[in-house]
């Protein structure tokens, strides 16, 4: 019970913290998150499983520490149930960025996780293409109050301030 308890509260309270306080604030204020997950430049099996890249292992680790933290606290009640969660996370992580590989899920991997809300590869991957969309990395329920707090916050990101810093640049020479 505990055992299970424990894999549980890695993965879905991890899951929280680290799209609530990691994720959502780099995609409002901050560059990192978005010059590494989102480069579309670079293949992103390659960035997020095999790069070595100091930028973006930093990203990965940061995003990490959420669930390091749950495990943490997690740990007297099961040691076991929390390294299994923690070892769950990197798998899925694995598992979420293998579109690019030509991965499609089966239909009976996509009937057993979409009543738990598990993101799939493919759900991910939406969010690889459309940064605005398809938050929470292992359980698709953080999406929505995850977007509705980018809505709310809106006003203060870097997205806004720099399209006001644009708009009066470009005001000053029609000034002139
Ligand atoms: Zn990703
Ligand atoms: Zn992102």
């Amino acid at each position: 019970m505990a055992f299970a308890a424990a894999i549980l509260i890695v993965l879905v309270v991890g899951d929280f913290a680290s799209t609530f306080f990691y994720h959502v604030p780099q995609h409002l204020w901050f560059t990192l998150h978005l010059r590494t997950h989102h480069d579309r430049k670079r293949s992103y099996w390659d960035h997020a499983v095999l790069s070595t890249n100091f930028e973006v292992l930093l990203d990965g680790f940061l995003g990490a520490v959420p669930y390091l933290v749950v495990a943490g606290l997690t740990w007297h009640l099961s040691w076991e149930g929390s390294l299994l969660g923690l070892v769950l996370g990197q798998l899925h992580v694995w598992w979420r960025h293998t579109t690019e590989l030509g991965w499609k899920t089966p239909q009976w991997v996509r009937a057993v996780a979409r009543p738990l809300q598990i993101v799939l590869p493919e759900d991910h991957d939406g969010h690889h293409r459309n940064p605005d969309i398809e938050f929470g990395d292992i359980f698709r329920f953080y999406d929505a109050p995850a977007r509705a707090l980018l809505a709310k916050l809106a006003p203060t990101s870097r997205r806004t301030r720099n399209a006001a810093a644009r708009r009066a640049k470009q005001r000053v020479p029609a000034q002139a």
